[in-house]
């Protein structure tokens, strides 16, 4: 499809100041472009348009606002050797893109547009990929639904944005981990409902949940299934790890946890080190028992914000359990490793995940 390139007349001064203090943060900063794109029924996507970054001007009954008809998706943009710009799997996005329009009744995107999109507006902007380590281009996708009608009914037009956010090192100061606790009441997702789509609603209902577990101290939220209150799901915005008895063991893709990227890179990283990778059921009781007997070696979070990120504490009901003496251990300590290195481009790449932005 043809990309019409408006440039603007004002540039804004890039955040070098923060990037060089190291206070970038996640999603503070927006570059000059946006990429937009409309669709409309029986029209289809058109009028693909990269534009100076601006507000958006929307009626107050679209149908995102009221009925949260929107999803999204969380990429990032890295600059690697010879100031190369570099993707990591963004087909696989395109695709999870395609689940998540499918379950929220919005239309789905040929991935190679959603990819062609992506390459645009990153190539325009890349002067924006900061250079500090650890720091990368936030790329943010997002379709909202834009009929101007109270009735809940799907859309019949919508419109396709990406946002380009420099964003700091997730860990400023070195690999900390994280506390987390174990949300017994509150729910996340369940069977047959929007657990596996990357939608706005699933972050709205999980935030009163944030709020009581950062009143305790903790700084994320372990969900358990919707349906027992028992198993293990994921984390906030990142799939949730196990290593017991030398074992990696994560809960399967069954719908009510997201697919993540992440997740599956290191499974296979995993697997390619020659180590046992379980994706089943696996109950809080489960995890307590082997961390009582010894056998929990290591707990970690996998998501494009982190790619890797160990977990110190767990608490569930009143009882605290300290992970790996609090310190990351070293099957994560491997995975990040690689992975990193392999996104930016320092490791071979001997899976074919990584694409230059031309
Ligand atoms: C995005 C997300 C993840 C991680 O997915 P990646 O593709 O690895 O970034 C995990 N859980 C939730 C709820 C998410 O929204």
């Amino acid at each position: 499809m043809e990309i019409k390139i408006t440039r603007t007349t004002r540039p804004v001064a890039k955040p070098l100041a923060q990037e060089e203090a190291g206070t970038l943060g996640f999603g503070n900063y927006f570059s000059d472009h946006m990429f937009l794109m409309d669709y409309e029924e029986g029209k289809g996507w058109h009028n693909a348009r990269i534009e100076p970054f601006h507000d958006l001007a929307i009626h107050p009954a679209a149908t995102a606002l009221h009925y949260g008809q929107e999803i999204f998706e969380g990429m990032k943009a890295y600059r690697g050797k010879n100031d190369e710009i570099l993707f990591f799997r963004p087909r696989n996005n395109a695709q999870r893109w395609n689940d998540s329009a499918r379950r929220m009744c919005m239309p789905t995107m040929d991935p190679d547009l959603y990819c062609q999109a992506l390459n645009a507006l990153v190539d325009l902007e890349r002067d924006w990929v900061p250079h500090a380590p650890g720091t990368s281009l936030v790329l943010r996708p997002a379709m909202i639904a834009t009929d101007p009608y109270l009735g809940v009914h799907p859309s019949k037009r919508y419109l396709f944005f990406i946002l380009c956010s420099p964003s700091g090192a997730y860990f400023k100061n070195g690999m900390a981990p994280v506390s987390i606790y174990v949300e017994e009441e509150l729910i996340r997702a369940a069977p047959g409902g929007t657990g596996f789509a990357k939608c706005g609603g699933n972050y709205a209902g999980s935030m009163l949940a944030g709020e009581r577990a950062a009143e305790k101290g903790y700084d994320q939220v372990l969900w358990l299934d919707g349906k027992e209150h028992k198993y293990v799901e994921e984390v906030g915005s990142m799939n949730m790890m196990f290593v017991i008895d030398g074992t990696i063991v994560t809960a399967p893709l069954d719908g009510t946890i997201l697919p993540g990227v992440t997740r599956d890179s290191i499974l296979t990283l995993a697997k390619d080190a020659g180590w046992k990778t379980e994706e089943r059921k696996i109950s809080i009781d489960e995890v307590y028992q082997a961390a009582r007997e010894g056998r929990l070696d290591e707990a970690f979070g996998t998501g494009t914000a982190a790619v890797v990120s160990p977990v110190g504490r767990l608490c569930y009901k009143g009882e605290e359990i300290v992970i790996h003496n609090g310190k990351i251990g070293p099957k994560a300590a491997y995975l990040y490793d690689r992975l990193l290195n392999i996104q930016l481009g320092n490791y071979e790449d001997k899976f074919g995940w990584v694409t230059v932005c031309k």
